[in-house]
């Protein structure tokens, strides 16, 4: 008899995101690719926003996938912006749609700030130009701006608008205080999820600081982290193999995908995780649908 596949080697892609959020599909093209790239076991994981997550489950069952809900809630920790990945949780939990409705708000006045920020260095019009990419207008977002001034010409495409605009120091970068990682796990777990650090290679965390998040996020009862992200290098993937190992935590994988355009990784295109890893998808077995 042939050996059981191993759960490391499930297709797993539990991270990406659609037009409810900053991505460019929508959760039926979106399932429809995953599918398509043989993907198993997917997730929508939308910026701050459960919105799409009854389309996506539908979409993925009529794909043939199973399906486990999503999210990736914005946390201020030390100062800079964590992503905190909810999967596995009741997507009609009253006590997260009000935290993540609360997380959203301030997004409208910040999205007018950097437009008034980029007038200032001669780029005008940016609000109303970033909102004609806008799919859920509760979502405005970096990348919306960024798809703006590649249309405009001002940059080859949205790395380089977040390199030269909108990253820390930049003209058009607005500081802003988001959910605390306290809250966002508490969220999630108070909703029957699992709470897992989001690409921790893209953090620019001293050790301490990094060291701080993993204990305090598992503190706060946060179970996993991303080990195999299409936001990690192939050193990232073993960094934080051994990192998932050394604090306990089971091991996630996602593309992160966002737009067939813009993505540098697919759906269900990673490698699998690492060996000795706990699988998220093994600890959540009860929440597959
Ligand atoms: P926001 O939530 O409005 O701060 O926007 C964050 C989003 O911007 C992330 O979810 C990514 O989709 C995108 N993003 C962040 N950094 C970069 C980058 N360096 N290049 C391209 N996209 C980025
Ligand atoms: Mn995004
Ligand atoms: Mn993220
Ligand atoms: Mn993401």
């Amino acid at each position: 008899m042939p050996d059981a596949p191993s759960p490391l080697a499930l297709n797993a892609d539990l991270h990406c995101h659609s037009v409810v959020s900053d991505g460019t599909l929508t959760p039926e093209e979106l399932a429809a690719r995953a599918a398509g790239n043989g993907v198993q076991l997917w997730a929508l994981t939308d910026h701050d926003e459960v919105g799409g997550q009854h389309r996506a489950a539908a979409a993925a069952h009529a794909q043939g996938m199973r399906y486990l809900t999503g999210v990736e809630i914005s946390v201020t920790f030390c100062e800079q912006t964590v992503h905190i990945v909810g999967l596995g949780f009741d997507a009609d939990d009253a006590a997260m749609t009000q935290g993540l409705y609360d997380t959203r708000g301030g997004r409208g006045k910040r999205a007018q700030e950097m437009a008034e920020q980029l007038a200032r260095v001669g780029i005008h019009g940016a609000y109303e130009g970033a909102l004609k990419f806008v799919g859920n207008p509760e979502l405005i977002s970096r990348t919306h701006f960024a798809r703006f001034l590649v249309e405009r010409g001002h940059c080859r495409d949205t790395s380089e608008v977040f390199r030269k605009y909108l990253t820390e120091g930049k003209p058009g970068y607005v500081p802003h205080r988001w959910a605390t990682l306290k809250d966002a796990v508490h969220w999630i777990r108070g909703a029957g999820g699992m709470a897992v650090i989001a690409h921790p290679g893209r953090y620019a965390f001293s050790a301490n600081e990094e060291y701080a998040l993993f204990t305090e996020f598992k503190g706060h009862g946060g179970e996993g982290v991303e080990v195999v992200t299409g936001s990690h290098s192939p050193a990232e993937f073993i960094e934080y193999a051994d990192k998932a190992r050394e604090y306990g935590l089971a091991a996630s994988r996602g593309s992160d995908f966002h737009s067939p355009d813009e993505s540098h990784c697919d759906l269900g295109r990673l490698p699998p995780l690492p060996n000795g890893l706990q699988p998220v998808w093994e600890l959540l077995a009860d929440r597959i649908r």
